[in-house]
């Protein structure tokens, strides 16, 4: 099964990712996680990347595209895959499409998690207090912010595009987390 997750900043989609990566055998391929470990690490791509993510910012199409292009073709992908804060404008959605095209793969869903803005803040903020392993450069009020406005300006179009393609399932991502993922189970049948 090949999926993408979609959903702004908080919407938990990267909890469901993982219970779902597990519950059918798939791998998850978080950009963001991919970006924060290349950060980490000091790569190139993660000296270009730092400041960007840091203000909340996308990181360049052409980067993140062959992030995930590299990606899918390893093994570990075969059984599908879930793409996690992938894509996040049209432009990376394009870049997808052609991609899948050559490479002779179609999408099954594009799950997208609706959640009222008001609440996205007050979740990542205390997921940002609850860390073990430290709030994230882009954890404060002010890089927050501009994520959101980001995700509305760039990534809502996504849902348009996937939509018009009849593979777009919006569910409610205000639910308890239990729930949420049985939808998506549901959705996925
Ligand atoms: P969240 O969805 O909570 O904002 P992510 O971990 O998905 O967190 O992304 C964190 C940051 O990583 C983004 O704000 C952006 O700077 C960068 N990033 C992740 N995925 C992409 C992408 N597909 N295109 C561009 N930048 C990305």
């Amino acid at each position: 099964m090949k999926l993408i997750f979609l959903g702004p900043p908080g919407a938990g989609k990267g909890t469901q990712a993982q219970r779902i990566e597990e519950a059918f055998s798939l791998r998850q391929l978080s950009t963001g996680d991919m970006l924060r470990a290349a950060v980490a690490a000091e790569t190139e791509v993660g000296l270009l990347a730092k400041d960007i993510m840091a203000r909340g910012d996308l990181v360049p199409d052409e980067v993140v595209v062959g992030i995930i292009a590299d990606r899918i073709d390893q093994p570990d992908c075969a059984n599908g895959f879930i793409l996690d804060g992938f894509p996040r404008n049209l432009a990376q959605a394009q870049a997808l499409d052609a991609m899948l095209l050559e490479k002779n793969i179609a999408l099954d869903a594009v799950i997208e998690l609706a959640v009222d803005s008001e609440v996205l803040i007050g979740r990542i903020l205390k997921r940002a207090a609850e860390s073990v392993s430290g709030p994230r450069a882009d954890d404060t009020e002010e890089a927050l912010q501009h994520r959101l406005q980001v995700y509305e300006q760039q990534t809502a179009p996504v849902a348009d595009f996937y939509a018009g393609k009849g593979i777009l399932r919006t569910l409610d991502g205000m639910q308890e987390m239990d729930e949420v993922t049985s939808q998506i189970k549901a959705a996925l049948r």
